[in-house]
């Protein structure tokens, strides 16, 4: 261990030098006592340190106490030596000491490396400045204007941090923006909007509402510019105004506008009260949607459907009274051929007598097709109520009225489990006569097998007539249910092409539909859907 030896002398001098700190230490603490010198006194890493003002400079510190902008020195470890009211103030810590605290508190971790950047930059240039938002003590962000210089306070370096307050100027740039942003909505708003005052004047207006008044709208009368009518009385800026003061809105009530080219405007309109800080009725905000062309489409939609459903009754009251009306006289010619027949059976020949044979058949042909074309126009007449049905008994019910037919073709049918459905009686029969009918008449070689079931599907049942008779090329699936479509016709099968057109009107009556799947000389199978029980 290396020992020191200091000689008399030399610990005389050090004795006299620390006498004369200790006498220049004492000086400053009476100087300060006497209020001769400004100090600080700051509790650092290092301990305590005494940072000195010199009493000219006193002017000087009262003006940085009281100015308007936060001031904060700083030692070259962000160490704060000094802050000012107004810093303290801004930054929410009057009650806590902010002076011997690190400066890095006030700083967003995010932000922290600009800080460092413009520390650094003032320890070269001297100077620094940028914009941050320092962090308050209740959290919330306050964004500055930071100049930092580089000072040299008795021989310690230090930094003076001048913080400028940009709140209010944030304010009003914020402001600002949201008047930008309110004049582009009303500039380009696809909506006219229009602000009236309380005395029904217009206060402020977009360019839609304006170009809807094609008249001069800013400071005018509100129901000069735009004179509506509603359904029965004129929409008023006093009726607006008395609605939505009474705290109801008004939501797209229909009215008509006369525009000054004579031309009529249909609109939707809305309002809104609009009110201040206090609540206070400023006026009201009302928008107006033109729906013109919407209108005239929805007016000549109802104008076409009237139409339609006129000629659609006229049509049926027509196919109705051919049908009807014709049945009897062709009746007649039947009746009296037959007559014809029986009577001169034998004072006629062989060739007339054959003649006759085909006039009474032809006319029982068309009397079934009349009958049928008579049963298609009356799917409509039934009450649109309907009672739920089983229709297990109903499909019994049609096949026992088959009995004959299916013991003549050796047919085996099998029938169900179905459920219980939401249409007519009278409806379901005919959907199961003419499908099982089908299903009997067009069969193969082999003895018919008709196999009738049901399964749900989504909100509808499904109810499927499967048989294994000649089949329909896919080629003609969907021509089968027009009107008279027939693609065995001739002598082979009788019929009118008429009962699948049936089964398409009854099954969309309800909501449902009808096709097949089929292949040809392996059957077919029929399927409709039709409202009922859940399951
Ligand atoms: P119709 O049986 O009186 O001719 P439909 O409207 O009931 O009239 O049937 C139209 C046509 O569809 C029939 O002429 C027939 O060609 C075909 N068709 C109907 N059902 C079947 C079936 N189950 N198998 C094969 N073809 C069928």
């Amino acid at each position: 261990m290396a020992v020191v030896r200091m000689t008399e002398r030399e610990l005389g001098n050090s004795n006299q030098d620390l006498l004369a700190r200790l006498a220049a230490a004492e000086e400053t603490i009476r100087a300060i006592y006497s209020g001769e010198v400004d100090a600080v006194v700051v509790n650092g890493a290092s301990g305590p340190g005494i940072y000195t003002l010199e009493g000219a400079d006193h002017p000087y510190r009262v003006m940085v106490e009281q100015m308007h902008e936060g001031t904060v020195t700083l030692d070259r470890d962000g160490l704060v030596l000094y802050s000012n009211p107004y810093f303290c103030a801004m930054m929410g810590t009057v009650s806590e000491p902010v002076t011997g605290s690190l400066f890095d508190r006030f700083l967003q971790p995010l932000e922290a490396h600009l800080f460092e950047g413009l520390v650094e930059s003032a320890g070269v240039r001297g100077y620094s400045s940028g914009e941050l938002n320092l962090l308050a003590a209740d959290g919330g962000l306050v964004p500055v204007r930071l100049s930092l210089t580089l000072l040299e306070l008795a021989d310690v370096q230090t930094i003076c941090v001048l913080a400028s307050d940009l709140r209010e100027q944030r304010r009003n740039e914020a402001l600002v923006k949201e008047e930008q942003l309110s004049r582009l909505v009303l500039e380009q708003a696809g909506e006219g909007i229009v602000f009236i005052s309380p005395l029904g004047t217009i206060v402020r207006c977009s360019v839609s509402a304006r170009n809807l008044a094609a008249r001069p709208a800013l400071l005018n009368p509100f129901d000069e510019v735009f004179p509506l009518t509603g359904a029965q009385s004129p929409l008023t800026a006093d009726h607006i105004l008395s609605t939505v003061s009474g705290g109801e809105h008004m939501r797209g009530i229909e009215a008509r506008m006369r525009r000054p080219d004579g031309r009529i405007s249909s609109l939707l309109v809305s309002a809104s009260p609009l009110r201040g800080p206090t609540k206070d009725l400023l006026g009201c905000v009302i928008t107006l949607t033109d729906i013109t062309d919407r209108k005239r489409l929805e007016e000549a939609q109802a104008f076409q459907a009237r139409e339609l459903a006129r000629s659609n009754s006229d049509l049926r009251q027509f196919a109705y009274s051919a049908s009807h009306d014709l049945r009897e006289p062709l009746r007649q010619v039947a009746v009296f051929n037959e007559l014809l027949q029986e009577k001169f059976r034998n004072n006629m020949d062989d060739e007339a007598g054959q003649l006759i044979q085909h006039t009474v058949d032809a006319a029982h042909r068309m009397e079934a097709l009349l009958r049928d074309l008579l049963a298609y126009t009356q799917v409509d007449d039934t009450p649109q109520q309907v009672a739920r049905i089983n229709a297990n008994e109903v499909c019994r019910n049609t096949v026992a009225i088959f009995e004959e037919r299916i013991a003549q073709s050796h047919a085996h049918v099998d029938c169900g489990p179905l459920p219980e459905l939401d249409v007519h009686e009278v409806h379901l029969t005919q959907l199961f006569q003419n499908l099982i009918g089908n299903a009997l008449k067009y069969k193969g070689e082999a003895p018919p097998c008709i196999r009738i079931s049901a399964e749900r599907a989504g909100e509808l049942w499904r109810i499927s007539i499967e048989d294994n008779g000649i089949g329909i090329h896919p080629d003609y699936q969907k021509q089968i249910f027009g009107l008279f479509k027939r693609l065995h016709g001739g002598g082979k099968y009788s019929g009118s092409g008429m009962g699948l057109a049936i089964c398409q009107k009854i099954v969309r009556r309800y909501g449902g539909r009808i096709w097949v799947e089929s292949e040809v000389g392996r059957g077919s199978r029929f399927m409709f859907t039709l409202p009922g029980e859940t399951p």
